[in-house]
């Protein structure tokens, strides 16, 4: 069968190519011909602190009963179908769920209502959101503690990303105002919401473009000071490390390392994965640079790449996905790395205590050590 990558033009001397539909079911579709001469690695590489936390206490939990989840655990395809292929089931409304399953809340967190009827319901409840997303839900939370306080919260993606569900739901159900900001052109709507006497506190999507996030952030502080009104920024509390890293080691291999293509591998639906492939497109076209870009979620959706290659990956991709993807491209110079990894030595702690109890082996050999 033939399969042909989706080619997305975007600007003079930048393309980016996505695996079609059929190509995410068959993996070993398109082979390798011959090497090429070097590879670009970026790090930090494979699944972030919080997705690799997710994905283990779901496996986890598959042993001790029926799991269902209130979406996908991360974005991750293959660690989803990994976990489904365990009987794991995401989506379903607790209403349906037959009483003492096992019910997860996935580490892009959900509104408080969310585990309220999984425990009407009588479900066993299992929090597994990441903790930089808790962080941000604490600063919504937090915003009126000084004053009335409008929340802007900045998210680039689908309004129906389930993280900016979540902080939505969070907000409205705290009775905390909340507004979208996806540009520039929001920032009006912002405002008229605004009433007299409050500040507005900026939050983020922990998954967004960074760059841009700082650009909206400080439009949004400019266009309010003009009308007389406060802005707290809470700047540890929007995109988070990983993530911003992850973007810096693209920039920098495209600036830097003269790559004629670079291969961003992570699923299709992952908003930081996208975005990898964004900054590095726009990070081309500011130095007028030619790039190809490769969006794959394993070593089976890339052609035949000859010459210096970049290879970078998203916060929810499996590590061996990665491995698979260098071992595809066969560098004949071998693998030079870019960046930090300044996810290595982070261990996260679900936000949970009982969620905790599934690590609890884990906790006693770090004390130990
Ligand atoms: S990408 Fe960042 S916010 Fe999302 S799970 Fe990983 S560490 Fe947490």
């Amino acid at each position: 069968m033939n399969y042909d990558l989706q080619r997305l033009e975007i600007a003079q001397g930048v393309d980016i190519w996505k695996p079609t539909a059929d190509m995410l079911h068959d993996p070993n579709v398109l082979p390798q011909s011959s090497p090429c001469e070097a590879v670009f690695l970026g790090l930090p590489l494979g699944e972030c602190g919080g997705v690799l936390m997710a994905n283990i206490a779901i496996s986890r939990l598959a042993t001790q009963g029926s799991v269902y989840g209130n979406h996908e655990a991360t974005h991750g395809a293959d660690a989803t179908a990994q976990q489904e292929a365990m009987g794991v089931r995401f989506g379903d409304s607790p209403d349906i769920i037959p009483a003492n399953s096992l019910y997860v809340i996935s580490a892009h967190g959900a509104a408080p209502s969310v585990g309220a009827a999984a425990n009407e319901r009588g479900l066993q409840l299992f929090d597994v959101t990441c903790p930089l997303v808790h962080r941000t839900h604490r600063a919504i939370l937090d915003a009126p503690a000084k004053g009335p306080s409008h929340v802007a919260y900045i998210s680039f993606g689908k309004p129906e990303h389930p993280e900016l569900v979540g902080a939505a739901g969070l907000a409205e159900e705290a009775g905390i105002p909340f507004s979208v900001l996806g540009g520039e052109s929001d920032i009006d709507g912002l405002l008229a919401e605004v009433k007299d006497g409050e500040t507005i506190t900026i939050v983020g999507q922990t998954t967004n473009n960074s760059d841009e996030a700082t650009i909206l952030a400080r439009q949004i502080q400019g266009r309010a000071r003009e009308r007389g009104i406060t802005v707290a920024r809470e700047k540890s509390h929007d995109v988070c490390h990983t993530v911003r890293d992850r973007q810096l080691s693209a920039r920098e291999i495209v600036a830097v390392y003269n790559v004629g293509a670079l291969v961003v591998v992570g699923s299709v639906n992952s908003k930081n994965t996208k975005s990898l492939a964004d900054v590095a497109a726009k990070e081309a076209i500011s130095r007028e640079l030619p790039l190809t870009i490769y969006l794959a979620n394993s070593w089976g959706q890339i052609p035949s790449i000859e010459g210096r290659v970049g290879v970078v990956s998203g916060a929810s991709t499996l590590a061996q996905n990665v491995h698979g993807v260098i071992d595809r491209l066969a560098p004949t110079n071998g693998v030079i790395k870019v960046g930090e990894d300044t996810d290595r030595g982070i261990v996260f702690s679900p936000v949970d205590t009982k969620t905790r109890g599934l690590f609890e082996d884990e906790d006693k050999a770090r004390r130990r050590s």
